[in-house]
């Protein structure tokens, strides 16, 4: 029986690995110039022999090979989504197998927002990679070679597997979308002083400073807080920020990590203090479609986490201010359940997957109380959600089929 057992476990183990996709990525960075090549082979899952994927407009490529590739074809497009022009890559095979692998070869310069004149960020939202439509935030398989001069160093979310001068080695599992590095003349890192959850942090060319070790010491403060409330079956072990040293934005990653990119940032302000917290909970809320509304499973989540974590920390009038704040918006927006975000302006697609989605949440936990309410968050965060119905469902079997009810009427008005 428990041969048996073993054996069903083993091939529900090999179906799920051999169902992921696997990525394997050679960049060559050439910082000065700020161009880089990249030649990006995937092993996917095909339908009918034929397979689209996006890359961003302006990088140029160069070829699209492979053992069954029979021709592909490239051109651009308007994507409603992101409200740019893409190129669009059809890759048709020689047979109808359903895993195919591929190699797109392709170039191109970084973008102002991704470089300085001694830095060069290779992150999610520089678009990189090519991706299969709508699946952008696909979970697979990767290993990323990145090569660079010998006067240049690499971090990524995670450690180098291998390192010489001028070729770093990176593997791991990640959204597709995510897979990155930062090239730098030279890297300043802070490592917290917490081993059940050591953070790290690297900073692109300039010394850290005390707001950099502040933020350190609030992430492991974070990091403790969530492990009890959404991660008491998957907690935060260790976690890394990249500060490119550019002022952009700051964006959490599945993989553990954030990236920071803010000249300033200091974790004083509840506005940054919030928005770290955000970043950090993204480890467990990152799994719904970005381009439909289950992506306020991603962001409701993270931002409903973030005033938590303000309240958790005796800061209960910034608490209050952000929290009335964005149900005064979630009042005039419309119904999150069937929400399409890709006929609404940006401004409207926040007020509703940011906004209401975090008014709701903080309704479900004021009916609820606090500990049925986390019970909820850690069942939802074990459980990797992609989807509303998932919740929904998750919400009924942890309370009542009378709270599923509540609350899908609330997601439908
Ligand atoms: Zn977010």
């Amino acid at each position: 029986m428990l041969r048996l057992l073993f054996l069903c476990l083993i091939l529900a183990f090999s179906l799920a690995s051999s169902a992921r996709d696997k990525v394997t990525v050679e960049l060559s960075i050439q910082p000065e110039a700020r161009t880089f090549s990249a030649q990006y082979t995937l092993n996917t899952h095909v339908t009918g022999g034929k397979l689209l994927l996006n890359l961003n407009k302006p990088y140029h490529l160069t070829n699209v090979t492979g053992p069954n590739v029979r021709t592909y074809t490239s051109a651009l497009f308007f994507d409603s989504f992101t409200g740019d022009t893409l190129r669009q890559i059809t890759v048709e095979f020689f047979t109808k197998n359903p895993r195919q692998q591929l190699t797109v070869q392709y170039e191109g310069r970084i973008g102002a927002r991704f470089a300085t004149d001694s830095m060069a960020e290779f992150t999610a939202h520089a678009s990189w990679v090519p991706t299969i439509p709508n699946q952008e935030y696909a979970v697979v398989d990767y290993r990323l070679t990145v090569q660079v001069p010998t006067t240049y160093h690499v971090v990524s979310t995670r450690l180098a597997r291998s390192s010489t001068p001028g070729r770093y080695v990176f593997e791991g599992r990640t959204s597709t979308i995510e897979i990155g590095a930062l090239a730098a003349r030279r890297f300043f890192s802070l490592t917290s002083p917490t081993p059940a959850a050591r953070v790290n942090l690297y900073k692109a060319n300039r010394p850290c400073t005390a707001t950099d070790s502040l933020l350190v010491r609030d992430a492991g403060k974070i990091i403790g807080y969530f492990n009890q409330v959404i991660g008491r079956k998957d907690p935060i072990r260790h976690f890394t920020f990249l500060l490119p040293g550019i002022n952009r934005t700051a964006s959490g990653l599945l993989d553990n990590a954030a990236i920071i990119a803010y000249t300033t940032f200091d974790t004083r302000d509840p506005g940054d203090l919030l928005i770290l917290a955000h970043e950090i909970s993204h480890k467990w809320w990152s799994y719904g479609a970005w381009n439909t509304y289950d992506n306020w499973l991603n962001e409701a989540f993270a931002t409903y986490s973030g005033l938590l974590y303000l309240q958790a920390a005796g800061d209960t009038t910034s608490f209050r201010k952000e929290l009335s704040k964005r149900q005064k918006s979630a009042a005039t927006a419309p119904a999150l359940l069937g929400f399409e975000p890709r006929n609404y302006p940006y401004p409207v697609r926040r007020q509703v997957l940011y906004d209401k989605g975090t008014a709701i949440l903080f309704e479900l936990h004021q009916r609820l109380g606090d500990e049925p309410f986390f019970q909820i968050l850690t069942a939802t965060a074990a459980a990797r959600v992609a989807t509303t119905d998932e919740f929904l469902r998750i919400v009924e079997r942890e309370s009542s089929p009378a709270t599923r009810q509540w609350l899908q009427a609330k997601l439908s008005q």
